[in-house]
């Protein structure tokens, strides 16, 4: 992640100002404010701006005149009982705006999250840079035949080098022909089109905090693609950080929490009273619903 002496100097001048404010402040938050977190080889995630703490849920909550705080046991009991009934739309008065670069096929998985704002770099407008991401060998794994969008294991050095130096000059030839193209006086829309998926973009993402959870209990999950888990894992930490009371909830209800269907209810049950013993009264899961429901439950299968 390199930044210019210019865009160095314009992050030092926000990150010198001071002002005395009635809005709730959040000291870890503030220090990391407009200081940007490196994700993947070029990206970064920056609080550029938040709205509200654990204490404002608590005051919306409360429909309070003043802070709406009372002590610390009770604050945290309401909002542990909001989140755990999804009684959500107190966290939506909390807000956070985040400046971040990403590979534009991040991107595409990233906007389908609707209920946000973006305002994204225009490629008809400005000139895109020379900035591709390239896998870490580590992370370039096999197509997985099982699940079919995700990936397994590793490539091994050998073939990750070689299709690393592919992958490397197949992006120069494209950015080559970018430039060429704009040489040739081409419109910048019109040129982007030979750019890969891998090229960098970046964004102003607002989101209010009940959305915002709603994202990374998607995108922190195991099932996402590794390249917008690791961005959303930044983001966690600084949501952790932003209204830790609220992450904790997060963590406990819903995060690290899972449902059950009606079946695996049934079977469980079963299970615990010996019911499943009485002829007639076994609930019957298949070999694969039985491995998610110990998945779910953190079990191994017997014998396994
Ligand atoms: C692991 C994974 C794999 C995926 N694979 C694919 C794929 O193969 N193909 C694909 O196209 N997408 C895929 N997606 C994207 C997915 O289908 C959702 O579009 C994405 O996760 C955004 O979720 P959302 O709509 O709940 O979020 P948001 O758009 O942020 O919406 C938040 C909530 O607001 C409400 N809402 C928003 N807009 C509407 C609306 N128009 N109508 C009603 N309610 C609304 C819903 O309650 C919604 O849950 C994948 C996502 C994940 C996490």
């Amino acid at each position: 992640m390199e930044l210019t002496t210019e865009q160095r100097q314009e992050l030092k001048d926000v990150q010198d100002i001071r002002a005395t404010t009635r809005r709730p402040v959040v000291a870890e938050l503030e220090a990391a404010m407009h200081t940007p977190i490196p994700v993947l080889d070029h990206g970064f995630v920056r609080v550029v701006d938040y709205m509200g703490d654990d204490a404002a849920i608590v005051q919306a909550a409360r429909i309070s005149y003043g802070k709406g705080t009372k002590k610390v046991s009770e604050d945290r009991g309401l909002i542990r009982y909001l989140v755990k009934n999804r009684h959500t739309t107190p966290l939506e008065m909390c807000e956070i705006k985040l400046h971040v670069k990403m590979p534009i096929f991040v991107a595409r998985q990233w906007v389908r999250h609707r209920m946000a704002s973006i305002n994204e770099v225009s490629a008809r407008y400005s000139e895109l840079d020379r900035e591709f991401y390239f896998p870490d060998p580590a992370v370039m794994g096999l197509q997985d035949t099982k699940n079919r969008q995700g990936r397994t294991g590793e490539v091994g050095d050998q073939v990750a080098t070689k299709i690393l130096g592919d992958m490397r000059s197949q992006c120069d030839a494209a950015y080559d022909r970018y430039k060429v193209f704009l040489d040739d006086g081409l419109a910048r829309e019109l040129a982007r089109m030979v750019l890969p998926l891998n090229v960098y973009t970046q964004w102003y993402w607002k989101i209010d905090l009940h959305n915002l959870l709603h994202f990374l209990s998607l995108r922190m999950d195991s099932h996402a693609q590794h390249e917008i888990r690791v961005f959303a894992n930044v983001i966690g930490d600084l949501v952790a950080k932003w209204v830790p009371t609220a992450w904790e909830a997060f963590q406990d209800f819903r995060f690290q929490a899972t449902t059950l269907s009606r079946q695996e209810i049934e079977y469980v049950r079963g299970h615990l009273t010996g019911a499943w013993q009485l002829p007639g009264a076994e609930v019957t899961l298949t070999p694969k619903e039985q491995e998610e429901l110990m998945k779910k439950l953190g079990l191994s299968k017997p014998g396994s």
